[in-house]
């Protein structure tokens, strides 16, 4: 007896929340992508490479990104600003920029781990892809333009909602993954479109020894 009290018991709950759902008055559903449900101020979706209010890019390619991101997918390579025409305020600048969002975990280290906010994570998340090479972000895709805007990959894609690239979230060296010495040199991303000068960056050895030929021609 006290189990068919108890099995009724669940009845009349399921019942209640079946009903509830029918008629409306519970109803979870959200008619996506026509409805889009609000996110949280911290969500996590794709990638922004930002700029100052003058124009200037904040990447001072240092690749503090690339060292602490746990799915080794941030590529950079810096180069020495030019001074009478500097990108960005620092001594170099993100040259090559690149995630593979195939390998992201969007767990937000690189935003956090970069030293001038020049990295940080939007709210949009709709942009699948039907072939490897898309997923992989360069510098390009990733850049706002100056007048802040973010280019998105598929404009004209009906899913997205090009606000979401404007709204930031609340708030490690891929030249060698994991400073492999085997990897030094190595160009990564092998199908990257884009246009990119992939020569190596030189190892320190080279520096060292280029600087002690000039000290030594003097
Ligand atoms: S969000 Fe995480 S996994 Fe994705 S690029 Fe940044 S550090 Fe790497
Ligand atoms: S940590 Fe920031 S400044 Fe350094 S390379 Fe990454 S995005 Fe650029």
């Amino acid at each position: 007896m006290g189990v068919l009290t108890e099995f009724l018991k669940g009845l009349k709950v399921t019942g209640a929340t079946m009903i509830g759902t029918i008629f409306g008055n519970e109803l979870v559903t959200t008619q996506y992508p026509k409805e889009k449900r609000k996110k949280p101020q911290r969500f996590h979706g794709r990638h922004v490479l930002n700029r100052y209010p003058d124009g200037m890019e904040k990447c001072i390619g240092c690749e503090l990104c690339a060292g602490v991101c746990p799915a080794k997918c941030i590529y950079v390579r810096g180069k020495d600003n030019d001074p009478d025409n500097p990108i960005s305020p620092g001594e170099r600048y993100g040259y090559v920029y690149e995630i593979n969002m195939l390998r992201c975990i969007f767990c937000g280290l690189c935003v956090e781990a970069c030293p001038t906010e020049a990295i940080t994570m939007t709210s949009l998340f709709e942009f699948s892809t039907t072939n490897r090479d898309d997923a992989i972000y360069t510098r390009e895709t990733l850049l706002m333009d100056e007048q802040g805007n973010v280019p998105h990959m598929f404009p004209d894609d009906p899913l997205i909602d090009e606000n979401e690239l404007l709204t930031a979230d609340g708030w490690v060296r891929a030249t060698a993954p994991s400073g492999v010495a085997a990897y030094e040199g190595v160009q990564m991303w092998q199908s990257t479109p884009g246009p990119a000068d992939w020569s190596p960056e030189p190892s320190q050895e080279e520096i060292d020894s280029r600087s002690s030929q000039e000290h030594e021609d003097g």
